[in-house]
């Protein structure tokens, strides 16, 4: 199938109140523009260097989403460029962006991995860390930073009941943040779940946004 096929499917079969995010990350420049003529505007990367690049090849109107590990050297290659990070997996790294932000006259977007997955290798924040961060922030706001909601990654398992259990977990974590933060993180809204493989089960737990990417441009070549 070819990319604005693909495109054309999702878009058809995911409500209208998912967002798509293609994820292009290990693809060229040539296939991007390809989904971006099929009307696809929102593109997830994951390498800064990579991100960097591309914004400077592809047209000024795409919106770009960050989604890979993000190291605090790197945040000049990103920050200036980006309407959303996914993946802010430590407050280490969250109050380095707001601190970036602050003195670049930035205001990064920005959402909580949280670790759902049984892997260890996953990154992300437990739901005691989780819930010690907000209070942090609740109580002395990041100037540079926007928290606007949740991501996670489901382990990569066949067992589509274990994995519909993560994205329960991840969606109830959601809703209790918005019930204990709400007033104070105004643009709390998304839940950032599913991948090619899980985005259904992604989408009937509540999901906001989808991150898609050899579902619309094939396997990667690593
Ligand atoms: C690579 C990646 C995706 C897309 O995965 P596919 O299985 O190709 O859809 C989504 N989210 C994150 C964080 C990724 O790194």
């Amino acid at each position: 199938m070819g990319i604005a096929q693909a495109i054309k499917e999702l878009k058809n079969e995911l409500p209208s109140t998912v967002k798509l995010v293609a994820v292009s990350k290990f693809h060229p420049s040539e296939l991007i523009k390809e989904a971006y003529d099929a009307g696809q505007r929102i593109f997830g990367e994951s390498r800064p260097q990579e991100l960097y690049k591309k914004v400077n090849e592809l047209p000024s109107d795409i919106e770009w989403h960050f989604i890979g590990h993000l190291q605090t050297n790197k945040l000049k290659l990103v920050l200036p460029y980006v309407s959303l990070i996914h993946s802010v997996d430590s407050k280490r790294l969250l109050y380095e962006i707001s601190r970036y932000a602050e003195s670049h006259a930035l205001c990064v977007r920005a959402l909580l991995e949280v670790h759902i997955a049984t892997e260890q290798t996953k990154q992300g924040f437990s739901s005691d860390e989780l819930f010690e961060l907000l209070d942090g922030i609740s109580q002395q706001p990041l100037p540079g930073v926007k928290v606007c909601g949740l991501m996670g990654m489901a382990s990569f398992v066949d067992d589509r009941a274990q994995i519909r259990g993560e994205f329960e977990t991840l969606a109830s974590l959601f809703s209790k943040v918005r019930e204990k933060y709400g007033d104070c993180l105004a643009d709390f809204s998304e839940l950032s779940m599913g991948m090619s493989e899980d985005y259904p089960i992604a989408v009937e737990c509540g999901s906001t946004m989808v991150r898609i990417g050899t579902r619309i441009f094939g396997a990667r070549n690593y």
